[in-house]
């Protein structure tokens, strides 16, 4: 039997090695690692394959942005802020134009966000790209999966369904008239990575993940790590106007809950942070919304408008499922 990706990685990675200097390891958005009495370094790594994490004939400028803002995305979650990167490149050619057009729009982000290219590997084969990407946070303040209490309010950042919704605009018979298509591509091609939101959240959040796999599946993460359970409340989860109006409602639910590639952010925020939380949020000051609470009973229950129950399937996207 193929085992899922999250059992993979428990099973044979999650204890190699020692443990000096480690104060977060496998299992979060990102290790924490000791470096300075005052800082700690945060590092990730995200690999995107060509037919897999993008259409094979993507823009090379488009497969850039996205590389690098997606692991830009797990900095976010972790309350750093981007640092350093190195880039593994493997090409099925080198060819000057698609180089020139890559490297250009990864230098117009990287400036943009702040960080830095320091290092990599070139090799030959099927289209792939990986970022490592590392980061800094004052010790002690890095955001991370397991850190939620029962009664913490659950919020996210943004709009939900966008990533999910995206992925159809690649497949024929998609029926969004141009600007939406256009909207749904730039969600695709350059994710937002709330990197200013989690500096802010330093503090004062208790758990943060970012949603790459979906919002039952990254809050299931939180939830999981930190031994709870959470209650959504579906009718708070945030979703774009247009996009409600365009989908059916089943449709969107599925993108919405368990779609992934939306790369917000998904934090608790324990009841004696709330009001303050809530007043960024009045202030315009934080683009979050409430949806839930966590609850000591494991598992997350999805609650309608009237209270009720309500059976979703929790399917986020796994690798070898
Ligand atoms: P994310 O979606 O935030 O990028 P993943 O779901 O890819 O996180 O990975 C979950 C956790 O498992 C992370 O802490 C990641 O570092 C770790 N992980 C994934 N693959 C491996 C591996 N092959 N060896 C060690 N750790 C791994
Ligand atoms: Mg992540």
């Amino acid at each position: 039997m193929s085992l899922s990706e999250f059992a993979l990685i428990k099973q044979y990675f999650s204890s190699v090695g020692g443990a000096e200097g480690v104060a977060l390891g496998v299992g979060d958005d990102g290790a924490v690692l000791d470096i300075s009495p005052d800082q700690q370094l945060v590092v990730s790594v995200d690999t995107l394959v060509a037919g897999v994490h993008f259409p094979q004939d993507a823009a090379p400028e488009d497969i850039a942005r996205r590389t690098l803002r997606v692991n830009l995305s797990d900095m976010a979650a972790m309350g750093a802020d981007a640092r350093w990167f190195t880039l593994a490149l493997t090409l099925p050619q080198a060819e000057a134009d698609w180089l020139q057009a890559f490297s250009k729009a990864m230098a117009e982000d990287a400036q943009y966000f702040g960080c830095a290219l320091v290092g990599g590997d070139t090799t030959a084969g099927p289209l792939s790209i990986s970022i490592q990407m590392m980061g800094t946070v004052p010790r002690g303040q890095a955001l991370v999966r397991g850190g939620a209490q029962a009664g913490d309010g659950v919020y996210v950042t943004g709009t939900l369904g966008e990533g999910a919704a995206a992925l159809q605009v690649f497949s024929s018979g998609c029926s969004y008239n141009d600007s939406q298509r256009e909207a749904l591509l730039k969600r695709f091609n350059r994710p937002e990575p709330r990197l200013t939101v989690g500096r802010k959240l330093r503090g004062v959040a208790s758990a943060a993940i970012d949603i790459s796999d979906g919002l039952l599946a990254d809050l299931g993460h939180i939830a999981e790590c930190s031994g709870l359970g959470a209650e959504l409340q579906l009718q708070q989860v945030p979703v774009a106007p247009w996009l409600t109006e365009a989908v059916n409602p089943d449709q969107l639910q599925s993108w919405v809950l368990s779609g992934g590639d939306d790369y917000e952010l998904c934090f608790t925020v324990p009841e004696s942070k709330q009001s303050l939380v809530d007043g960024m949020i009045h202030r315009g000051e934080l683009l979050a919304t409430r949806i839930g609470l966590m609850t000591s009973e494991p598992g997350i229950v999805c609650l309608d408008a009237e209270g009720q129950v309500q059976t979703v399937a929790r399917k986020g996207y796994q690798h070898f499922n």
